[in-house]
Formats: structure tokens, C-alpha cells, sequence
């Protein structure tokens, strides 16, 4: 249920209302609008009836039930988008077409170093790389580990990147959290209930992609997790799911931006990488995401995709990254978004 309240309500009836929100057993997740304030209360929905009779105290305007099971991500208690304020460089949502770009994983210094400082200069606001990797085998590559985490730390001291990366189980939280500007939660992860509960005190935004074979419903279902643990930066990414096709790694589903933004305020990616699995595809999906209302992109670029320990088929060569950022600036424009670091959404953050 939410509670509406007046648009004039002093503090005081707003401690009030909280105070009998909570002796009916339901949490109060305020929500500050330019008007008025709204109150969240989540719980058993059971309790209903009794909620309702909130309405007589002081300072309510009415009690409406939320509709939607995901209370914390729809809409009802939050119309307005989400901005998530990473750094002065980036922020996700809003105007802003946030552009995080790496390869699939770190494999040495020297390979992130050049990637890191070759995205930065052609204007991407954050650097990827997996340190953990979740691998079909158990006999392919599985990234660098903390040596990975040191790496993606000496190239943000380097370049000013915020870094992305992959949380793969919440026993290694607290040493990802350490190198990580935003913590990355896997396909293979986004039903991981026990994980999306620690990341809810993270203190860290969080990156939710979209499982293989997820629906929008249980994506979004799947981010309440983490925002009623008590973390509300979370950003989703549609990273293609699993249809008949086979002449692409996934189908890219970009239904699933409208379709998101329809339900949810929360800010949402694409990555044409895995979306497709080719690298020439990569650029015009790139595009499509733009052109459809997403707000950014992830996408792997790396120096020499031919020697790459995973993804290189799908993985953007420096030059050709850039060339993206290049073929991407009518877009932006064309749609009302600023690209770019230090664009005018990530200043005024
Ligand atoms: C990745 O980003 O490298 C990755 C493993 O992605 P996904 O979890 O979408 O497969
Ligand atoms: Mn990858």
C-alpha cells in the first residue's frame, strides 16, 4: 500500500504516520517529491484493511494499493526516472547516455592499461573488465582474481575511469567492493537471491543484467530484491536472451527498453556485445539502444580481440570503439542526450 500525503503535511505527521506504519508490522520506505511526500509500506499484504484506516490521521491524503510486485522498482511510489551518480564522469539516466567500455576480462597490465586509456580518450564514461568470470567450462579461462581487481584499480588511478566489474558470489563482496565503482551481477547471477540480498547494503550501485532467460517481469522482480535490502542505485541491462536463432549468440531483445520504461524508473543499459556475440554487429545495435531510449551501453573492446582469453569474437578493436563513439554523437543529438564524459548530467551531479 502506499500512503499519499497531504501536499502541505508538517514532519511531525509525517513521524506519526511511520510510527504506526511500523506498529502494524510494515516497513515505511519514504519517497520525497517535489510536492508531497509518499510512503511506501511493505509487508504482507495481508494487512491491507488495516492500512487503509491509516487514512484518518492527520496529514494523509489516501491510502491506494500498489499494483505492481515490484513495490520499490515500478512506478506508482517513483514516477520520476532515476539518475544513478557514479563520479563527476559518469551517470546513468537522465540525459545522460552513459558509455562503459572494456574488455570481457583482464588478462594483464599491459592489455588494460591501453584499453583503459584508449576508451577514456574517445569519451567513454567508465572502464569494464571481469576480474571473476563465470565460464560455460570449467576448463576456460576464469579471469585474474584479485590480481584482475589490482589491475582495473592501477588503470582508474591512471585514467580517472570508474570501474565496472563482476560480482560472482557475496563471499567475495567486500574485496570487489574495494576496487569497484559499480558492482556487475551476471545473466548467469540475476536469480542469485542470497547474493541480491548482500548487495543491498553494498554501499556500491549495482549493474543487474538480465538472464538468459529471464522475463522483463522477473528481471524487475529480481532488482526488488536488492532495492527493499535497502540499496536504490540499481541500473538493469538487457544483454540478450535465448530464443531459436543461432545466427547470433543471443537475440537482443530492445523491446525490452520500452518495455521497462514503461514499468520501472530505474536507468537501463544494453549491451550489444553479448546481444549479438559479433563484432560487427556490435556497432549498429550500439545505435538501435540509443535510438530506442536506453540509457547507455556496456560493451567489450579490446586491444587485439584475435588474442583475447574470452569474447573476442564480440569484442570492438580501439579504432573501431572509437569510430562507435564518432557514429553515435547525431543520435545523441537527435534524441536529446548529452554522450560523452563529463556530460552536463554527470557536472550537475
Ligand atoms: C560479461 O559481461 O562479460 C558477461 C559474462 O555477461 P553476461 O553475464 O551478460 O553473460
Ligand atoms: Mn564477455
Amino acid at each position: 500500500m502506499i500512503v499519499v500525503m497531504r501536499a502541505g503535511a508538517s514532519d511531525q505527521d509525517l513521524a506519526h504516520v511511520i510510527e504506526k506504519i511500523e506498529a502494524l508490522g510494515y516497513r515505511a520506505h519514504v519517497m520525497y517529491g517535489v510536492e508531497r511526500k509518499v510512503i511506501g509500506c511493505l509487508g504482507d499484504e495481508r494487512g491491507k484493511a488495516q492500512l487503509q484506516s491509516l487514512e484518518l490521521l492527520r496529514g494523509v491524503e489516501n491510502v491506494v494499493p500498489i499494483l505492481s510486485p515490484y513495490k520499490l522498482a515500478g512506478c506508482q511510489l517513483k514516477p520520476e526516472p532515476s539518475i544513478v551518480t557514479v563520479s563527476s564522469e559518469c551517470a546513468i539516466g537522465g540525459r545522460s547516455f552513459a558509455v562503459i567500455a572494456g574488455p570481457c576480462a583482464v588478462e594483464s597490465e599491459e592489455q588494460i592499461l591501453q584499453t583503459a586509456r584508449a576508451v577514456a580518450a574517445a569519451g567513454a564514461n567508465a572502464l569494464r573488465g571481469g576480474a571473476f568470470k563465470p565460464r560455460s567450462s570449467t576448463y576456460s579461462f576464469q579471469g585474474l582474481g584479485e590480481e584482475g581487481l589490482r589491475l582495473l584499480r592501477l588503470a582508474k588511478e591512471e585514467t580517472g575511469l570508474a570501474i565496472v566489474t563482476e560480482i560472482m558470489d557475496r563471499y567475495v563482496l567486500d574485496q570487489v567492493i574495494e576496487s569497484a565503482d559499480i558492482l556487475q551481477v551476471g545473466a548467469r547471477n540475476m536469480q542469485n537471491f542470497p547474493l541480491l540480498n548482500a548487495l543491498g547494503s553494498a554501499g556500491k550501485p549495482v549493474l543487474l543484467k538480465r538472464g538468459m532467460s529471464a522475463t522483463i517481469e522477473e528481471l524487475l522482480l529480481s532488482a526488488e530484491y536488492i532495492l527493499a535490502a535497502g540499496n536504490p542505485d540499481v541500473i538493469l541491462c538487457e544483454r540478450g536472451i535465448r530464443t531459436f536463432e543461432t545466427a547470433t549468440r543471443n537475440t537482443l531483445d530492445l523491446n525490452a527498453i520500452p518495455a521497462l520504461k514503461a514499468r520501472t524508473h530505474l536507468p537501463v543499459l544494453v549491451d550489444p556485445s553479448h546481444g549479438t556475440g559479433v563484432w560487427s554487429y556490435v556497432a549498429p545495435m550500439a545505435k538501435a539502444a540509443l535510438a530506442c531510449g536506453a540509457d547507455g551501453i556496456i560493451v567489450e573492446v579490446h586491444p587485439r580481440p584475435e588474442e583475447a582469453l574470452s569474447d573476442g569474437a564480440q569484442s570492438l578493436k580501439l579504432d573501431k570503439f572509437a569510430a562507435l563513439m564518432n557514429e553515435m554523437k547525431p543520435i545523441a543529438e537527435a534524441v536529446g542526450r548529452n554522450l560523452g564524459r563529463r556530460n552536463a548530467e554527470c557536472v550537475r551531479a
